[in-house]
């Protein structure tokens, strides 16, 4: 990953005076930020002292001068957020959310329009510092040097580690390499960590953005099977189709356990110890190594089953009770880090972004060891290690 070099372009003085602006409110921006906030327009109203009718009324511009202090108060916006250009909006068909039968529209509503709110950052990192280009290549340009076989998730993620010369190896830091190929994650709100991930193209640039409050294996094969959509989906509507959310689980399965890698290491009868030690090994969650060694039939069906009963009753379901430490952005702290110099602190980004401070600093939660928010001191603790660099010896070769 290159270092971001600042351009510190010089900003270019506005040819009208402040005085002569007539600034105009936007009803599309206060839709956008009452579903950010995920409340009714009826909750929004009665907030505001006002009917249902009324705020209607402002997201469809029948109101030239709605009460404007009251709404930013309401949504907690700044006022001259309802004043900015229309924002370019993330709409649900461009993105694959695993959870979505189980998620009502006002969640959806709530995490598309963070991040179209925070797609505006992207934008300003690209217009001040150099970040790595997009290097993310088609399904059909991974599928294209695998010979003589039906283009599938597995042969996607084999060719994609050779292209991306990862040999047979574990992906040591699973974050630094899709942001050292051009992808921008950010995090996902809070609130609404029951939606693990997403991802989408914009303008030539791949999004991804996670739930960073799982366990480092689960952020690990979030990512992986995002970077899956990235590759393989990226021109389909991958919405309410299970097919692809099962190639995008299966990408990330062969990306992050490749079978030239794992199989060699597979000798004799498998016990569930193995598959501690293989897990830590490959950095991936004990369920998603199990779920590996039966996509490879090397456990049998029983076998499987009733691994992850007993993984299950250990807490493994959920959790990952002996995880490693969870992978950070040193990209988002560089970026940071640099702005400060150049006098950009959070509260004056936020400011040019027209993003209320809390909206901003929830995009970094768990991802940053620098805190974007000085007082809450999120990312620093609860560090571990990953102990193994070598690969588990499963059992003495008998002479
Ligand atoms: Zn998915």
């Amino acid at each position: 990953m290159t270092r971001p070099n600042p351009t510190r372009p010089s900003r270019p003085e506005s040819l009208l005076d402040a005085s002569e602006i007539q600034p105009e409110f936007n009803p599309s921006r206060l839709r956008l930020a009452r579903e950010r906030r995920g409340i009714t327009k009826e909750a929004l109203g009665s907030l505001c002292g006002v009917s249902r009718r009324a705020v209607t009324d402002w997201e469809a511009g029948k109101v030239e001068h709605p009460p404007v202090a009251s709404i930013a108060r309401a949504l907690e916006f700044p006022e001259s957020y309802f004043y900015g250009d229309d924002l370019d909006e993330v709409g649900a068909d461009a993105v694959s959310f695993r959870a979505l039968s189980s998620m009502t529209s006002r969640q959806v509503g709530r995490v598309l329009a963070h991040a179209s709110l925070l797609r505006g950052f992207s934008s300003w990192i690209d217009s001040r510092y150099a970040t790595p280009d997009p290097d993310v290549p088609s399904f059909e340009e991974l599928t294209a040097s695998v010979e003589g076989s039906e283009p599938c998730p597995v042969d996607a993620a084999l060719s994609l580690r050779s292209i991306w010369n990862l040999g047979t190896r574990p992906v040591l830091d699973m974050l630094a390499l899709v942001e050292s190929r051009g992808v921008r994650v950010l995090g996902l709100p809070g609130q609404d960590r029951e939606v693990d991930a997403f991802s989408f193209w914009h303008e030539g640039r791949p999004f991804i953005f996670i739930n960073a409050s799982k366990s480092a294996e689960r952020l690990r094969f979030d990512l992986a099977h995002e970077l899956g959509h990235l590759c393989m989906h990226r021109d389909v509507r991958t919405n309410r189709n299970r097919r692809y959310e099962l190639d995008a689980n299966s990408f990330a399965g062969s990306f992050l356990m490749p079978a030239n890698g794992l199989v060699p290491q597979l000798v004799g009868t498998l016990s569930l110890p193995d598959v501690m030690k293989l897990k830590v090994y490959w950095r991936v969650s004990a369920t998603a190594m199990v779920r590996r060694l039966h996509q490879l039939r090397r456990i049998s069906d029983w076998q499987y089953r009733s691994w992850m009963i007993d993984l299950s009753e250990k807490g493994f379901r959920s959790n990952e009770p002996d995880g490693g430490a969870k992978e950070q952005s040193a990209l988002l702290r560089q970026i940071l880090s640099l702005a400060r110099e150049d006098g950009w602190r959070v509260d004056r980004i936020c400011k040019e972004l027209g993003i209320p401070r809390k909206d901003f600093s929830e995009a970094f939660m768990g991802l940053t060891v620098t805190s974007v928010e000085s007082s809450s001191g999120f990312g620093a603790s609860e560090r571990r290690s990953f102990p193994l660099t070598t690969p588990p010896v499963l059992r003495a070769v008998s002479d």
